[in-house]
């Protein structure tokens, strides 16, 4: 088995792993990475060169470049129908927002959606000499790790959590036994707070400014993210006056006409009845007015309803913006944390209302990504990708110098015989 990394090395983004066995040539994702003014991509690949490809979940980061791969009859691509569907979503705005810069048209993301192959969990298909196992990866609804066996087996993580949250149950069994494992480091040098704790933390700090009269602004992101707030509100009673806004509300529907892929959910189908779900001009206008819960993307700040939130509430220190992820530095969101200020139709402005961050993740953290190496075979092979440079070669070292692994950060154009 041959394998080659086209992205994702060093970086957070354009994941895309080629994995040759004897006969068959797979591509495990074909993602971007977000970046200005465009968006970067993996290294080129024909896909008359393929015979099948993967795509572990929608996030852009894995599906970015997965349209490219419909041009001059396409190949055959793998995911589960939740990952179309999402992807149905997310390309279309993608290319909105950086079309310009996007080598494919919204016809090759109809094409993929259309002649993507369905596939569940656990579910084994052949290609050539090889068999692709797709497995649960417990980061966001339809998301899969995949196994590849052929002379020898690989386990791709794609991005994983095996904690529990309240949309999914994290991913359970995931394979002790592979030759090769190419994993995630997203969080490789972060702690994850304790679930239970943030969530406790979080539902009592909204209270006590819906308590004042204040608003809670939630920049969150459109998938999961923001259906895991509404959840976790739910959950701590707080069920009046919580709206939620853009792409999060065409997310939310999805996820409640397919309840096989929402672990948690009753909990979501009784939140979305409380829920009110902003569609138009006057209810957004209402709901920035009224005391309560604001849901909305994006999550770092960038774009969405959420700006136009923020407009409206910087200025009250009554009210809360509550960030409920990490922020890559450089976003309105990172600069909000680190100097309290924002630019505001082009001024800058200090901010007056309450201001905390709450890290909710959808990854495993340093503990776990350590823990799941250390159950597998000792004469495994581990390659360390996605993830900021440091984080990848914290997890490698930790590999080699704590576990006995033979674990490495790949180089770009290296093609590792395994
Ligand atoms: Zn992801």
């Amino acid at each position: 088995m041959k394998l080659r990394f086209l992205g994702a090395i060093g970086e957070v983004g354009r994941a895309a792993i080629l994995v040759e066995t004897r006969e068959a040539r797979i591509l495990l994702d074909y993602g971007v990475k977000p970046s200005e003014p465009e968006p970067l991509f993996p290294g080129h690949i024909s896909p008359k060169d393929l015979d099948a490809v993967v795509i572990t979940h929608a996030h852009l980061d894995h599906s970015g470049a997965a349209p490219l791969l419909m041009l001059n009859g396409g190949v055959k691509v793998y995911a589960t129908d939740m990952t179309f569907k999402l992807c149905d979503i997310l390309l279309r705005d993608f290319l909105k927002l950086s079309g310009y810069y996007v080598p494919y048209e919204v016809l090759e993301v109809e094409e993929l959606i259309r002649r993507g192959v369905r596939v569940e969990y656990g579910e084994t298909v052949r290609v050539k000499d090889a068999e692709i196992t797709f497995l649960d990866a417990g980061h966001i609804p339809g998301s899969l790790q995949v196994l590849v066996n052929a002379d020898k087996t690989l386990l791709y993580t794609g991005d994983y959590s095996i904690v529990r949250t309240r949309l999914l149950s994290g991913a359970r069994d995931i394979p002790r036994d592979a030759d090769v494992v190419v994993t995630e480091s997203t969080y490789a040098l972060t702690e994850h707070p304790h679930r239970q704790e943030l969530e406790k933390e979080f539902a009592k700090s909204v209270k006590e400014v819906m308590e004042l009269g204040g608003r809670v602004l939630v920049p969150a992101f459109a998938v999961a993210r923001s259906q895991e707030i509404m959840c976790v509100l739910e959950a701590h009673g707080i069920r009046k006056n919580v709206s939620l806004d853009g792409m999060a509300v065409k997310v939310l529907d999805l996820f409640l006409e397919n309840r096989e892929y929402i672990d948690g959910y009753q909990l979501l189908y009784s939140a979305a009845k409380h829920v009110s779900r902003v569609n138009d001009r006057r209810k957004r206008r209402r709901a920035a007015e009224k005391p309560g819960v604001i849901i909305s993307p994006a999550g770092m700040l960038k774009g969405g309803p959420a700006a136009f939130y923020v407009e409206r509430i910087f200025d009250d220190p009554y009210s809360a913006i509550f960030l409920v992820s990490f922020q890559i530095p450089g976003t309105p969101g990172a600069r909000l944390l680190e100097e309290g200020k924002l630019t505001i139709r082009g001024e800058d402005v200090q901010v007056r209302s309450r201001v905390r961050q709450f890290l909710f993740s959808a990854h495993s953290g340093r503990s776990e990504l350590r823990e799941v190496l250390r159950r597998m075979r000792s004469d495994a092979r581990v390659f360390v990708i996605h993830g900021e440079p440091d984080a990848c070669k914290d997890l490698a070292s930790y590999a080699r110098d704590e576990l006995g692994l033979d674990a490495r950060v790949p180089e770009k154009a290296v093609e590792y015989e395994v």
